[in-house]
């Protein structure tokens, strides 16, 4: 035994203690050496030999019960020993009694000191009963034993029940299989030792233990052949051709020993005399004479020192390798609980800064959807504010019926109302300004509603931008979040306002030259298409019904079919194409109006009018508006369509495109012809056939198809203005939002945390410290220490 060997040894030993004791698993996979063979070929008795302790239970019977696992621990002697390297029995006391260096430490006991082995005897039987039974039981469950002493080398061993073939006692039937599962396990580490025992006096072929061993270890490389009883062999035979390899290949060889027979044991030969006994045997005995310094217990520790020696050297680059992943696993974690050095002032101020920018950054890379955490399962930050914009506002908007709660009661007053003692001729124009205003103002609450979100949406963000280092710092996180909520609820008043103005804006002044309004004569011409096709619907619809009832009869009386009536709807086809002609994109205003007045549907409005012999100079047009032409002049155009029929308001939201063609042109003719000014119309011949009867009347009761027509036109002008304007706010609204609360916010988050915070007298409140993530950060700190030692004394074996 080199004293290289016993350095690893000892340093195994010390890494052992030092990673198993502290992360509480092995994970460093050490070597071990395990025992496996046959019941009573004399295991525990090889072991007792190593350890150079009478302290295993032995026997005849199935003594070893559960597995056994037996570390020796070098311990400085009291005696000034240097500790041993090659010897590794103790001569000098009685085998029995422990030396006053010497003792045992059971892992179920913990703290209780095992002084005398005979006792350590006793408590391994109570313990494998207290388990296994007392009725030759097998249990798995193994049994920890600690030997300290000057003499023993640092090894692990394990000692495990034998094998057996019948079951006896209280065993189950299925014994052998699961006794082999047992051994199986411990041996099956490959960076285990087997220690393969089989006695002498068996024939070798039928050794469990090589063929176990060689289950787990088919070229033989860590196993080592122990070959017991050897003065049991019958006499003229030799064992020379097993231990000098020829019967069976292993790499580490075949050893043989003598262990203390039965008698010997009831005779208490100790185990100094026994070894005496065993060195004599082979240095006498004619066959192994010449191999007496390859025989015995002696060469056995010899040789197992050796093994372990290369066995471990073999480990460690793999030992620190996993060292190394521990360690960085270790030290990434400590990291997460952040720098412990922030006693000092500066270092203070520093570290506040520090994670002051980075909440802020985070704040706004969440904004932006830079962060780096962003999640794939739910939207979050800039997505989410995005999607409140889109989805959530948008659709609010959407849903929104311009007109939906205006009666047509509610309408014929406020025309009625706007009247005053004037000509009921601009009665459209101003009621439809004064009824459109309450109808924007439904655009509001959905837009305070966005600002809400998004501000809502701000606030969850700024609760989910603390990096893991902030979680350290529970109040300065709290602080953090405070002031930017702070600042976020002031923000909040101004963009509310802001968007509260947008809408007070838009009531304020009805552009009803906008570009995209529908204007007057496109919603009539809207209303005239629609009547017309519902018109023609019914007209289509009763010669289908005719021409069912005729098919009925000719069925019935055997006539011929007609086929006449279909043409009689042609020339209606023909008049109701003026608004796809309008919407073919011809924006100039003459030659549409031409063909407005051409195509009859100024005549078959003012076929509507009550007052048909109102006239109107054709040569006034071009100084008054549409409306008055539609409502108060003949416009030189003759009454010659039929009386169109009441309105049914089925279409409410006319498609917009043809709406807003129409409406362009309109608008030109409208710019040209300015609104009328009342004296224009004193003159003119009155529509007021009306108006006597009006103030006494339920005004739902009788409405004329006049006022009907009036009804659907301001619906159709309010829809068509109600959509610019939600457009406007559509898309000013988010606009706002991300200018005055968003965009705002995160500018100035980082000045404004700084100026609240960034104070000397509040630093050591900020930074006061979590206490479970202290302590967490301590354990880690314990940890990575430990590894880091482990590492150094593996650095210092290579
Ligand atoms: P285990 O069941 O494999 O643990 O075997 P033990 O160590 O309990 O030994 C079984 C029996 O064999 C005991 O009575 C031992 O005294 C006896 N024995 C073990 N080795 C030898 C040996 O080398 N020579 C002789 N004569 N007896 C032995
Ligand atoms: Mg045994």
């Amino acid at each position: 035994m080199t004293s290289l060997g016993e350095d690893l040894l000892a340093t195994v030993n010390k890494l052992q203690d030092l990673v198993f004791n502290t992360i509480g698993n092995d994970s460093l996979d050490l070597p071990q050496i395990v025992v496996v063979g046959s019941q009573s070929s004399g295991k525990s008795s090889v072991l007792e030999n190593i350890v150079g302790r009478d302290f295993l239970p032995r026997g005849s019977g199935i003594v070893t019960r559960r597995p056994l696992i037996l570390q020796l621990i070098n311990v400085p002697s009291g005696r000034q020993d240097k500790p041993e390297g090659d010897e590794i029995h103790v001569p000098h006391t009685a085998a029995s009694v422990a030396g006053q260096n010497e003792w045992a430490e059971f892992h179920h006991l913990p703290g209780r000191r095992f002084d005398d082995f005979a006792s350590v005897k006793q408590e391994i039987d109570a313990e494998t009963a207290r388990i296994a039974g007392s009725n030759k039981g097998i249990n798995r469950q193994p049994i920890n034993l600690k030997i300290f002493s000057p003499h023993v080398l640092n090894l692990t061993l394990v000692d495990l029940p034998g094998l057996t073939k019948v079951p006896i006692g209280d065993q189950p039937s299925d014994i052998e299989k699961q006794t082999r599962t047992l051994i199986l396990e411990y041996i099956a580490k490959p960076n285990s030792i087997i220690l393969a025992v089989s006695p002498a006096n068996v024939d070798l072929v039928n050794s469990e233990a090589l063929k176990l061993a060689r289950q787990v270890d088919p070229m033989g490389r860590r196993t080592i052949g122990v070959l017991t009883k050897l003065d049991l062999m019958d006499h003229g035979t030799n064992a020379m051709d097993i231990l000098s390899g020829r019967v069976y290949p292993l790499k580490l060889g075949f050893i043989g020993m003598i262990n203390r027979s039965q008698q010997d044991i009831q005779s208490s030969k100790s185990l100094s005399e026994a070894l005496r006994a065993e060195a004599e045997f082979f240095q006498h005995h004619p066959a192994y004479r010449n191999m007496a310094n390859r025989c015995g217990t002696q060469f056995l520790a010899k040789t197992l020192n050796t093994t372990l020696m290369t066995h471990i050297r073999d480990r460690l680059p793999d030992i620190k390798a996993r060292l190394n992943t521990l360690m960085g696993q270790t030290q990434q974690e400590l990291a997460s609980y952040g720098n412990k050095q922030f006693s000092g002032k500066e270092h203070r101020g520093s570290l506040i800064l520090q994670l002051m920018t980075r909440f802020a950054s985070s704040f706004i890379s969440s904004i932006d959807g830079t962060s780096s955490e962003i999640s794939t399962k739910e939207l979050c930050g800039g997505a989410r504010i995005y999607y409140i914009f889109n989805s959530v506002f948008g659709n609010s908007l959407e849903t929104i019926d311009p007109t939906h709660n205006l009666t047509v009661s509610d309408i014929r007053t406020a025309i009625r109302n706007s009247t005053g003692p004037r000509p009921s001729l601009f009665v459209p124009e101003l009621a439809f300004d004064l009824l459109v205003k309450p109808q924007i103002k439904m655009l509001e609450a959905p837009s305070q509603r966005c600002v809400e979100l998004v501000y809502e949406e701000l606030i969850k963000i700024c609760h989910t931008c603390g990096s893991q280092e902030l979680l350290r710092f529970p109040r300065l996180q709290g602080k953090l979040i405070e002031v930017v909520s702070d600042l976020l609820r002031e923000r909040l008043g101004p963009c509310s306002g802001y968007v509260e103005s947008l809408i007070s804006i838009q009531r304020a002044y009805i552009n009803t030259n906008h570009p995209n309004f529908l204007g007057a004569a496109a919603a009539m011409s809207s209303i005239i298409q629609n009547r017309q096709d519902q018109e023609r619907k019914a007209v289509l619809a009763e010669e289908k019904r005719k021409r069912e009832k005729r098919r009925m009869k000719e069925l019935g009386i055997n006539g011929t079919p007609e086929e006449t009536e279909e043409q009689h709807t042609e020339p209606k086809t023909q008049n109701m194409s003026i608004r796809g002609q309008s919407s073919k994109g011809n924006r100039s205003m003459s030659p549409h109006h031409g063909r407005l007045a051409e195509n009859g549907i100024t005549s078959t409005l003012n076929g509507a009018e009550t007052n048909p012999q109102a006239g109107f100079g054709s040569g006034n047009m071009s100084r008054d508006s549409f409306l008055n032409y539609f409502f108060g002049k003949d416009g030189g155009v003759q009454s010659q369509g039929p009386l169109p029929h009441a309105p049914q308001s089925q279409n409410k939201h006319p498609s917009h495109t043809a709406e807003s063609s129409i409406g362009q042109s309109i608008r030109r003719a409208e710019l040209r012809s300015p609104m009328a000014r009342p004296e224009d119309y004193a003159v003119l011949p009155e529509l007021g056939g009306d108006i006597p009867s009006m103030p006494n009347e339920n005004p739902d009761a009788a409405l004329s198809d006049r006022e009907m027509l009036e009804t659907e036109l301001i619906r159709r002008l309010i829809s068509s203005y109600f959509n610019i304007v939600r457009e406007t706010i559509a898309d000013q609204v988010p606009k706002a939002i991300m200018h005055l609360l968003v965009n705002h916010s995160k500018e100035v988050v980082q000045n404004r945390l700084v100026s609240e915070l960034y104070k000397e007298d509040l630093f050591g409140d900020l930074l006061y410290e979590d206490d479970s993530i202290k302590a967490e950060r301590e354990k880690c700190e314990r940890l990575l220490e430990t590894y880091k030692e482990a590492a150094k004394i593996v650095g210092e074996v290579l």
